[in-house]
């Protein structure tokens, strides 16, 4: 596993103005530029993309030009404009004040997969706000995917605004409600999800546990509390610190299953189902440490929702006396699904977009860290996995070959094609940790 973030990273501090009657959007952001970026000594140029219906209408600090080739947009979920921002020499930061519309309607989801949900790159309406790094509508700086940032919110007074990290300043008055998120951990995107909430908020230990909902309802807030602390509790003993201040469930006005940092964003339809809380939502909660607190590196491999199935959704099995049963299905899936044609390396897999491609992606990249648990004992598996997460917490971690071989062929567990990559992070694991090949088997959950 390679480390691939440095800690100089873009900051955004941001004062953004939401309106959902006019789908409109008004940012002040003042961009401190990564160290390694600045030039005492000449000028330096940044190449930037932003949601092409988003005007720049003031800079300070800095010039920029439009750039004239629009070529790469096409392949991007909204339409973008390119620009190049020149800053003086020895100029750290500038600020670009922006406005615009952003309204991708949610269209429906595709008709083969039938896990696969509706989906919009960004959208700012009446019923709700969802924005994320698809929709630039903040500069998207080129080769630096890691950010932080502090934003400024203002919505509608009966709105109320989620973002990752930390609330750390609110006001209401009678026409507007001011929120503002910090996080100045690295972040490889920044999400801003708007609504008219009910908020419920109870402490669970080192972090908050929030509860959004659409309208009220006491009970079901106070089930996800609890739930939210309980696995907190958990995954703290069970892999080191939950990385982050707060956990929220927030309810979406479509349906969904997004996990993001510090927060996961779960259709009305979703949250309803009770057997969520003990299924989908510790693996959201999980997410924090692998995907969101650990960040993937997607062009080397999706390790995390493997990794993160594993921990969750089989743990929380085994911990029934089901954990056989639950691997059966995987395998079953596996079996039904994925066809020579079909099958891949898993560190090939991204994201699931199909049957076989969640059969690859989640199960056998699951039985793959069951295989890997199986030869270093539970001891040492647990040990290696905390070592890990405190090693790459907050920077992002891809697959690295190592030539070491080891002592059981994953062949014995999953005869028809576990290749090499994953292979490779065993051995790698074996060359660093492996110190006690033959720690006897305990449950998980009792270390
Ligand atoms: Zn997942």
């Amino acid at each position: 596993m390679v480390a691939l973030a440095s800690n100089q990273i873009f900051h955004h501090q941001m004062a953004i103005t939401l309106s959902p009657d006019t789908s409109g959007i008004r940012v002040k952001d003042h961009v401190l530029v990564p160290e390694h970026m600045q030039d005492p000594g000449a000028p330096v140029q940044l190449d930037f993309s932003l949601h092409a219906d988003l005007t720049i209408t003031e800079v300070q600090g800095a010039k920029i030009t439009l750039q004239k080739s629009n070529e790469a947009s096409r392949a991007r979920p909204v339409p973008l404009k390119h620009y190049t921002v020149t800053l003086p020499p020895g100029q750290k930061e500038f600020t670009l004040h922006f406005n615009g519309k952003i309204n991708h309607p949610v269209q429906g989801p595709g008709q083969e997969y039938a896990r696969s949900f509706s989906y919009t790159p960004g959208v700012i309406s009446n019923e709700g706000i969802f924005l994320s790094n698809s929709s630039a509508w903040y500069p998207q700086f080129e080769d630096e995917a890691m950010v932080s940032f502090r934003l400024d919110i203002q919505v509608p007074a009966d709105w109320d605004v989620v973002s990752q990290g930390t609330l750390v300043r609110e006001q209401k008055t009678a026409t507007t409600q001011n929120v503002v998120w910090e996080e100045t951990q690295p972040q490889d995107d920044i999400y801003i999800v708007a609504g008219r909430y009910k908020r419920y908020t109870q402490s669970a230990g080192a972090a908050n546990a929030m509860v959004y909902l659409r309208s009220p309802d006491e009970a079901l807030a106070q089930k996800y509390l609890d739930t939210t602390a309980q696995y907190i509790a958990m995954y703290n003993k069970l892999l080191g610190p939950y990385p982050y201040t707060k956990f929220a469930l927030v309810e979406n006005f479509w349906e969904t299953g997004y996990g993001m940092p510090s927060f996961t964003l779960l259709g009305p339809k979703v949250i309803r189902f009770p057997f969520i809380l003990h299924s989908s939502y510790p693996h959201e909660i999980l997410h924090n440490y692998w995907g969101n607190g650990v960040f993937v590196d997607y062009a080397k491999g999706n390790w995390a929702e493997g990794l993160t199935a594993y921990l969750a959704d089989h743990l929380v099995n085994e911990q029934r006396g089901k954990g056989e049963e639950y691997r059966r299905d995987v395998l079953q899936k596996y079996a039904d699904f994925v066809n020579k044609e079909k099958d891949f390396p898993i560190v090939q897999f991204v994201s699931r977009h199909s049957a076989s491609s969640e059969a690859v992606g989640y199960g056998k990249t699951m039985l793959f860290f069951h295989m890997l648990r199986q030869e270093l004992g539970d001891e040492d598996f647990v040990r290696v996995l905390r070592q890990f997460y405190k090693q790459f917490k907050f920077k992002q971690a891809a697959l690295r070959i190592c030539s070491r071989r080891s002592t059981q062929p994953p062949a014995k567990i999953f005869p028809r094609s576990l290749n090499n990559g994953y292979t490779a992070l065993v051995h790698r694991i074996y060359c660093c940790a492996l110190q006690k090949p033959n720690a006897r088997r305990k449950d998980l959950s009792s270390i």
